[in-house]
C-alpha cells in the first residue's frame, strides 16, 4: 500500500483500504455508448493495482447477454417492489481482467436498448437503483463506498439514507461523479413517487425539486457524501449558471465536497509506438513514422500529397457543444487565405454535416469531410495530422485532445473544462506549452489562434518542441485512480 494512503487511513483510525462498489448504466467493454463506460471499465482495474477491491454493478443489457452469457455465473434471484409492481431481479456475476462485475438482470427493463429515453428510461433506472439497494446485503461484499455515476444511479444515496436507515445501504458513503451535467433525469414527482416511494417531504427545492420537476441528479448532489466531476476546471465552472443547467445553487452550497478528477486515456489502445491500425509507428524521438501516417491519410482521403502543408484535423461529434458553429463561421475565411489542409471525421447535427460536405466541394484536395464513425480512421487522423482543433463551448473532460497529444498532433482548444486542464498554451517568450488555446467562445479568436499555430508550423524548432512536450504528457489512468482512491479514503 502507498505510504500516503496508509497515513490517510491512520488519520481515520482505519488500517484497511476501502471496499468500493461502482454503480453505472454502462461499463466498457461490456456495454458502451460514451466516455462514462470507459471510466467505469478502466477505474476498477487501476484501483486494483493500488490494492483497492473495487467491483462494478451494472445492468445485464441485451448486448452483454449476447456476448458474455457463457462466462456469466448466476448468483441468485428475488422479487422486489417497484411501487405497486412486483418485479424480478436476477443477479449474475462475471469476472473480467480480475474485476468482479455484478449484473442486474431483468429482461423487461434491459432486454433491448441501454437507454430507452424519456419516462421509459426513468423506469429502467428507477428499477436499477431499487435493485442495487436490495442486492447489496446479499453480495457477500460490504462496500464502504458506493460510487454513483450520472443521473442513472444518482438516486442511490437518497434511497440508502432515507429508506434503509441503520442498514448497510445507509452506513455506506456515497461518491457521485458527474460526467455531463446536461443530463439530469427530470421527471414528474408523481412518477418518481410511484416508482421509488419517495416521501413527499423531499419534493422541495432543498432536496430534489428543480423547476417543477423531480431531478435525480439534484437528489444525488444533495444526499451524496462527496461529488466530483471529470476535471478541476469543470468542477469550478458548474458552480456558474452558464454551465450548471440549474444546479448552481446546490453545487455552490456543497462546494466544500465538490472536486474535479481528470479522466485518463487507455495508453495501450492509443499508443503510436505499437498501434496496429497505423501504416507506420512512431514515438517522441522518431517521427519518421508520423510523416508516413500523414502521407497515408492524405492519400486515403483524397488530399493533395504534400508533406510540407499544415494539416488541421477534428474527430468529433458535430454539435454546438463541440464548438462546431465557430468552425462554420470562419472556415472559409481561413481556408481561402492560408495554405493548409483540413480533415474532419465526425457525425452529428445535419446542418453541420451539410455545411462540411459543401465545404469539401469548395476546397477539393484541401479539405476532406468524412461524415461517419470509424475507430480505425480516427487513429490515422490523430497520427497523420499536425494540429487538432477542439473549440468546445463546454467540455467536462474531453479525451480527444489527450489522444491527439499522445499522437503528436498539437491541440488548439478553447480554455474550458478539461481542455484547460490538459493543454498548456504555447508561450513564445518562455518556449513552454504543448498546444494553443483561446479564452472566449468566439470564432475570430479561434481563427487568430489557428493563425498563430500556422506561424509556429513554419519554425521547425518551435514545432518540434511542441510535439515533444505534447507526446511527453502523461494522461494514463493511474493518476486518476490515485485521486479517486484519495477521495474514497477521505469519505471513510
Ligand atoms: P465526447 O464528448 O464526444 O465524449 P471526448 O473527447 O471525451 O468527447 O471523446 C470522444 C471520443 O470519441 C474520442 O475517443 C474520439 O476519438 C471518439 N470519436 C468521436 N467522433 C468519432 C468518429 N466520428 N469516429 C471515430 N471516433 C470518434
Amino acid at each position: 500500500m502507498k505510504r500516503e494512503f496508509r497515513e490517510l487511513l491512520r488519520e481515520r483510525g482505519r488500517t484497511e483500504l476501502p471496499r468500493v462498489l461502482l454503480a453505472a448504466a454502462e461499463c466498457a467493454p461490456l456495454s458502451k455508448t460514451g466516455g462514462l463506460a470507459d471510466v467505469v471499465g478502466t477505474l476498477p482495474k487501476a484501483l486494483k493495482k493500488l490494492g483497492i477491491d473495487a467491483r462494478v454493478i451494472t445492468p445485464y443489457h441485451r448486448c452483454i447477454k449476447d456476448k458474455y452469457a457463457s462466462q456469466v455465473e448466476h448468483m441468485f434471484y428475488f422479487y422486489t417492489n417497484l411501487g405497486w409492481r412486483h418485479v424480478y431481479v436476477g443477479l449474475e456475476r462475471l469476472e473480467l481482467d480480475g474485476v468482479v462485475i455484478y449484473l442486474v438482470d431483468n429482461e423487461d427493463y434491459f432486454g433491448d436498448k441501454i437507454y430507452r429515453g424519456g419516462m421509459p428510461e426513468g423506469e429502467q433506472y428507477s428499477f436499477f437503483c431499487r435493485a442495487v439497494m436490495d442486492v447489496i446485503p446479499n453480495l457477500g461484499f460490504e462496500p464502504d463506498v458506493i460510487h454513483c455515476n450520472d443521473w442513472h444511479t444518482a438516486m442511490l444515496p437518497m434511497l440508502g439514507h432515507t429508506q434503509y436507515p441503520g442498514q448497510i445501504q445507509d452506513r455506506a458513503k456515497y461518491l457521485l461523479t458527474i460526467h455531463n451535467i446536461a443530463f439530469q433525469g427530470k421527471f414528474g414527482f408523481d412518477f418518481v413517487q410511484d416508482m421509488l416511494g419517495v416521501d413527499a417531504k423531499y419534493y422541495t427545492p432543498e432536496f430534489m425539486e428543480l423547476n417543477g420537476c423531480a431531478d435525480f441528479l439534484k437528489a444525488g448532489c444533495v444526499f451524496s457524501d462527496r461529488i466530483n466531476t471529470v476535471s478541476p476546471s469543470y468542477a469550478s465552472e458548474i458552480k456558474m449558471p452558464y454551465y450548471a443547467e440549474g444546479l448552481e445553487g446546490i453545487l455552490n452550497a456543497r462546494h466544500d465536497v465538490l472536486t474535479g478528477i481528470i479522466n485518463g486515456i487507455d495508453k495501450v489502445t492509443f499508443n503510436p509506438k505499437a498501434d496496429p491500425t497505423l501504416p507506420a509507428r512512431f514515438d517522441r524521438g522518431h517521427l519518421k513514422g508520423k510523416a508516413a501516417c500523414k502521407k497515408s491519410l492524405q492519400e486515403q482521403m483524397g488530399l493533395e500529397q504534400r508533406p510540407d502543408v499544415p494539416l488541421f484535423a477534428m474527430v468529433t461529434r458535430m454539435t454546438e457543444q463541440k464548438g462546431f458553429d465557430l468552425v462554420a463561421c470562419v472556415l472559409d475565411d481561413i481556408m481561402s487565405r492560408e495554405d493548409m489542409q483540413f480533415m474532419l471525421l465526425g457525425t452529428g447535427d445535419e446542418r453541420f454535416e451539410k455545411f462540411m460536405a459543401a465545404a469539401e466541394r469548395r476546397y477539393p484536395g484541401r479539405l476532406c469531410a468524412y461524415i461517419g464513425y470509424s475507430e480505425t480512421l480516427s487513429h490515422l487522423v490523430y497520427a497523420g495530422s499536425d494540429f487538432f482543433l477542439m473549440p468546445s463551448r463546454f467540455e467536462p473532460c474531453g479525451l480527444s485532445q489527450m489522444i491527439a497529444m499522445r499522437y503528436g498532433s498539437i491541440p488548439i482548444v478553447r480554455e474550458t473544462g478539461g481542455l484547460r486542464d490538459t493543454v498548456t498554451p504555447y508561450n513564445r517568450f518562455t518556449g513552454e506549452g504543448n498546444g494553443f488555446s483561446f479564452a472566449n467562445f468566439d470564432a475570430w479568436e479561434m481563427r487568430d489562434t489557428m493563425r498563430l499555430a500556422l506561424e509556429c508550423y513554419r519554425n521547425d524548432e518551435i514545432m518540434h518542441g511542441l510535439i515533444d512536450r505534447a507526446m511527453q504528457a502523461d494522461f494514463g489512468f493511474d493518476r486518476s485512480a490515485e485521486d479517486y482512491a484519495r477521495h474514497y479514503i477521505w469519505m471513510l
